[in-house]
């Protein structure tokens, strides 16, 4: 199983939505199509069907907030002939080499929002995403096997405390996981391979997120803005 963050959430200048392309020898789909324009979504479509080698078949929906999904996002999915695969919505939800199981995170109360599991019965491996949120390390199936997780590591809680109130990541801090708790968690769960990303633009940095969680979690943890050495494309995981 191979995964690469095409969009990681606010620390993104261009674009401050999340998506992201997990594929097999099989099938290739995403998980979230945060998009800002029709234009991007296709190149992007185009360029995970070329890294991959395969067409994108689905969409994994975690949350219906604009820079994750809209009805709008679905529109274009639907222009492109891209399933989507909505929790309580979708009849036909595992794919054939893979399969996927949701589960609750505690977000935006409003917002039903949802974390994958996503297991490969071929290779055993088992990779988790927790896109935006906290996420109860009980709710999520097989933690002790996690071969890779993707997280969020949101905010600083000193950097929140001294610039409060001041744009909409600081104002619903408390349904984000911030630097702490994310290092908390994966000390927790300990997956082989751990990305984190949606840091915050102004209450976080790479640098102190990277720092932070892992001391706390004792492990290395890479960022979901890393691209592969000389190039300017995203880095792809091997699972
Ligand atoms: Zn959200």
């Amino acid at each position: 199983m191979k995964v690469s963050v095409i969009l990681p959430g606010s620390a993104s200048i261009q674009n401050k939505g999340v998506c992201i392309a997990v594929w097999t020898s099989k099938d290739l789909f995403w998980i979230d199509a945060g998009f800002t324009s029709f234009k991007a979504l296709s190149k992007a479509k185009r360029d995970c069907e070329k890294l991959s080698g395969l067409p994108l078949s689905c969409c994994y929906v975690s949350h219906r907030h604009s820079d994750h999904f809209s009805d709008k996002i679905a529109g274009w999915l639907k222009k492109l002939n891209v399933a989507v695969a909505e929790v309580g919505q979708t009849r036909s939800w595992d794919l054939p080499s893979v399969e996927i199981w949701a589960w609750t995170v505690r977000h935006n109360p409003t917002i039903p929002t949802y974390g994958f599991s996503v297991a490969e019965p071929i290779s055993d491996k088992v990779a988790a995403f927790c896109i935006e949120g906290r996420p109860e390390l009980s709710g999520i199936p097989s933690t002790y096997t996690l071969d890779f997780i993707y997280i969020e590591a949101n905010h600083d809680p000193d950097l929140l405390l001294r610039f409060p109130q001041s744009d909409y990541h600081s104002q619903n801090a408390q349904w984000h996981l911030d630097n702490k708790s994310c290092g908390q968690f994966l000390a927790k769960c300990q997956p082989k391979i751990a990305v984190i990303g949606n840091l915050s633009e102004s209450r976080n940095t790479p640098a102190l997120a990277k720092m932070d969680v892992e001391r706390l979690a004792g492990m290395e943890v890479h960022l979901a803005t890393e691209c592969e050495p000389h190039k300017k494309i995203p880095k792809v995981w091997e699972i």
